[in-house]
């Protein structure tokens, strides 16, 4: 391994890995550390993307932008590394009532949503699998990203390029001067994206993190089906055959455990759409790293150029990281600009007043 690189990333979650490609399609030589926990945002998250979303079915931020970005980056990685990991699937949403039904015939038209909005179905469409007496709304540009399929392979093609290290990154090695020094390796600057560890870590834990634990139940059905249901919840079929149901949001317990309130949370919230029967076949929890005002931590630490951070990717990883990643490569390559919104300049009186 040559010890020489322009950038270390800590973290190979979603953001670490984005970063990471877009800094090499830069022509950056990055160096990656992860310690490869099984328990990681990244691992136990569904993978969901979805352009209009939350109880009151709004657009998501930045929807246009981030959504046509999502796909050229993960269809040119699924060329680059050989594999599939995007599953564009349509999200149905049941209307309770023929009120919501009509609200959504006016919203449809309005051009914002158009690109989203596959049909509307205005009579039941899927009833031998769940409610939907008053017929629900099919969107498009949705689905999942398999993000395990995703890790793994990205971890593959850096580590067979002498570019990963698998190991706890040791803050007690790492000097700062000119260039960045960690144990053997040396760079111009290092980026952490090491998720909700930034909250314990040496640079970054005064940032307004707002970690939120969530779970998700692994199920089978007794009839199978392609398309995602959501509403309160979602059940998500995958092609090995699984089905994720999801997902809860706990902002005190921040264990690691599943629960049984959770799991029960899950069940009732399934009761209220779902028809089919259906086994529990396994349960899994994580935490998210959420921020405050629910905007991606961009940028670099106050006190010096060297040391950055991708990281509050919140509740949208899958959708968030391409697009910020690009931005955050630019700025650190070419010297643009990184949105004011998602800048941690934003932030930095908090440091101060520390
Ligand atoms: C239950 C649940 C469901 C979710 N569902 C969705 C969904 O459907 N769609 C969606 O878009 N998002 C979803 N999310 C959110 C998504 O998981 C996150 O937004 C995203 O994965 C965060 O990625 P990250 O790379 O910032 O953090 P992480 O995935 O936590 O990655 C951080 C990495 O840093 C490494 N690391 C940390 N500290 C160190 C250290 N000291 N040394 C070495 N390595 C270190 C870790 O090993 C890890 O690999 C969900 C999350 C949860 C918990």
């Amino acid at each position: 391994m040559t010890n020489k690189f322009d950038y270390i990333i800590v973290g190979q979650g979603l953001a670490g890995s984005c970063l990471a490609f877009h800094l090499q399609q830069l022509g950056q030589k990055v160096l990656i550390i992860d310690e490869q926990k099984d328990n990681t945002s990244s691992k136990i998250a569904a993978g969901l993307y979805n352009p209009i979303t939350g109880r009151k079915m709004v657009l998501t931020w930045k929807a246009h932008l981030l959504f046509d970005y999502l796909y050229e980056f993960y269809k040119n990685i699924e060329q680059k590394l050989s594999k599939s990991f995007l599953y564009d699937t349509t999200i149905y949403r049941p209307f309770v009532s023929l009120e919501e039904q009509n609200e959504w015939m006016g919203k449809s038209a309005d051009e914002n949503y158009t690109p989203f909005i596959k049909k509307l179905h205005s009579s039941p469409t899927y009833g031998q699998h769940l409610k939907d007496e008053f017929g629900g709304l099919a969107l498009k540009k949705c689905g999942y990203l398999d993000i395990s399929e995703f890790l793994n392979a990205s971890e593959k093609y850096f580590r067979s390029r002498d570019l990963f290290l698998n190991e706890v990154f040791d803050y007690n090695c790492l000097e700062i001067g000119e260039t960045v020094a960690y144990k053997d390796f040396k760079a111009e600057k290092i980026i952490f994206c090491t998720g909700t560890e930034a909250t314990t870590g040496t640079f970054f834990s005064w940032l307004p993190f707002n970690l939120v634990k969530g779970e998700v139940l692994e199920i089978t059905p007794e009839s199978d089906f392609e398309q995602i249901y959501n509403r309160g919840v979602f059940i998500m079929p995958r092609r090995d055959e699984k089905y994720i149901v999801g997902a809860t949001y706990d902002t005190k317990d921040l264990t690691y455990s599943i629960t049984e309130k959770a799991r029960n949370t899950l069940i009732e919230k399934l009761e209220v759409i779902f028809k089919l029967d259906y086994n529990i076949s396994g349960q899994k929890a994580g935490i998210r790293p959420a921020t405050k005002d629910r905007k991606p931590f961009v940028g670099m630490h106050p006190e010096t150029d060297k040391v950055g951070i991708f990281n509050g990717l919140g509740t949208k990883g899958v959708t968030l990281a391409p697009y910020f990643a690009k931005q955050f490569s630019e700025y650190l390559v070419n010297g643009k600009d990184v949105d004011n919104e998602v800048n941690v300049s934003r932030y930095y009186s908090l440091y101060f007043r520390k």
